[in-house]
C-alpha cells in the first residue's frame, strides 16, 4: 500500500456538504450566505501532547476534539476539517483505530473531513477546523465585563491527575485511574454548550493549558481583573471523585493549573445566571461558578477561608525557560 491507497482507504469518504472533498488539489466549500467562518488549527506531537502508549482510536478522537474545543469556545458550529498527518510507518492497525476514533467524533458533530496531507516522519497530527457563527455572535476572550461571574463547564484537573499517575507521582485505585485517563485521552469538546452560550456569555476560552493561565488570557484581552474563590475545589461537580482522593493543595494545583481539560471557561453578567444554568441543563453539562471579574488588573485566588493564596499557578508554556 502506498500514500494514495492509504488516503483512499482511511481518509476518503463521499463528500456530503462539501462541493469537493478529498481528492483534488483543493477542497471546495460553499459558505452559508451571511455567516462568519471560524477557523482554528491545533497540532499534536508525540511525546509533547500525547504518550506513545495511547490507543490509536483515542488519539484519533483527541486530535479532533481539541480542535472542536476551540470552535466551541467561540460559539461556532463545526462544519469541516483538514488533516495533516506525519506517520513514521504505514501501520494499518494504527490507521484503522485512528480513523475510527476520528470519524466517530466527526460524525457525532456532522463535521466533514475535506482534505489534508500525508507524509512520512515523526508522529504528528495537525488538524484545521472550520466552523460558522452568525456575525457578531462569536464568543471572544475580550468581552469580559467588571462584575461578571466566572464559570467553568464540566470538571477540571483529571487529565493532569492521570498524567501524574503515568509519571509515577500519584497512586490511584484502578477504576478511578481509568476514569481520569479517559478524560486525558478522550476529552469531550463542549460543542453544544459553546453555541448555547451565544448571547449569554460575555467572554469565553477553552481550558487547554491550565485554568488560571487561560483565565489570564481572558483578563488581559478584556482589560479586567478577577477574584477566583476555591470552595468549589473542596466540593463541587467540577472536581471528580478521582481528584477528591487528593489532599486539597494537590487538588488545587491540578484543578487550577493542570491543563488538557478542554472545558469552557466563560464569564456572564449576574442577571444571566439563570440563562447560564438553563443552557447547561439543555446541554447536559454541569457549570460551576468559580469567581468574579473585578476592576483593574490582576488575578487573586482566595482559599476556602477567603485568604489570598500566595503561590503561583503556572500554566503550560512550550517555551517557558
Ligand atoms: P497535492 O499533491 O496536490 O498536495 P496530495 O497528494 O497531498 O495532493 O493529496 C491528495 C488528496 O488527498 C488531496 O485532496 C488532499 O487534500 C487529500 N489528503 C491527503 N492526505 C490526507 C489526509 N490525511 N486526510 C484527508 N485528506 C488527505
Ligand atoms: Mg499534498
Amino acid at each position: 500500500m502506498g500514500e494514495f491507497d492509504l488516503i483512499a482507504r482511511y481518509f476518503t469518504r463521499p463528500a456530503r456538504l462539501a462541493v469537493a472533498g478529498v481528492g483534488d488539489d483543493c477542497a471546495l466549500w460553499q459558505p452559508q450566505p451571511g455567516m462568519q467562518l471560524a477557523v482554528s488549527t491545533d497540532m499534536l506531537v508525540e511525546g509533547r501532547h500525547f504518550l506513545s502508549t495511547v490507543a490509536p482510536q483515542r488519539l484519533g478522537h483527541k486530535s479532533l476534539a481539541v480542535n472542536l474545543s476551540d470552535l466551541s469556545a467561540c460559539g461556532a458550529r463545526p462544519l469541516a476539517f483538514t488533516l495533516a498527518l506525519s506517520l513514521p510507518r504505514l501501520d494499518e492497525a494504527w490507521l484503522q483505530g485512528f480513523s475510527h476514533g476520528l470519524f466517530s467524533l466527526a460524525d457525532a458533530h456532522g463535521c466533514e473531513l475535506i482534505g489534508g496531507d500525508t507524509t512520512q516522519g515523526p508522529l504528528n497530527i495537525c488538524i484545521t477546523v472550520f466552523g460558522e457563527v452568525p456575525p457578531g455572535d462569536a464568543l471572544l476572550r475580550s468581552g469580559a465585563q467588571t462584575g461578571d461571574d466566572i464559570y467553568i463547564s464540566g470538571s477540571v484537573g483529571d487529565a493532569r491527575l492521570a498524567l501524574e499517575v503515568f509519571r509515577g507521582n500519584v497512586k490511584l485505585e484502578a477504576g478511578l485511574f481509568e476514569a481520569a485517563r479517559l478524560r486525558m485521552e478522550q476529552p469531550v469538546p463542549r460543542v453544544a454548550l459553546g453555541q448555547a452560550l451565544r448571547g449569554i456569555a460575555n467572554a469565553c476560552i477553552d481550558i487547554s493549558d491550565g485554568l488560571i493561565g487561560d483565565l489570564g488570557h481572558v483578563l488581559k484581552a478584556s482589560g479586567v481583573g478577577a477574584v477566583v474563590t476555591t470552595g468549589w475545589v473542596a466540593d463541587s461537580a467540577a472536581i471528580s471523585p478521582a481528584l477528591q482522593c487528593l489532599p486539597m493543595s494537590r487538588r488545587l494545583d491540578m484543578a487550577l493549573a493542570g491543563g488538557d481539560d478542554y472545558e469552557l471557561l466563560f464569564t456572564a453578567a449576574p442577571d444571566q445566571a439563570q440563562a447560564v444554568q438553563e443552557a447547561a441543563n439543555d446541554c447536559d453539562v454541569p457549570v460551576t461558578c468559580i469567581g468574579r471579574i473585578s476592576t483593574g488588573q490582576g488575578l487573586q485566588v482566595l482559599d476556602i477561608h477567603g485568604v489570598p493564596v500566595s503561590r503561583r499557578f503556572v500554566s503550560f508554556d512550550h517555551f517557558s525557560p
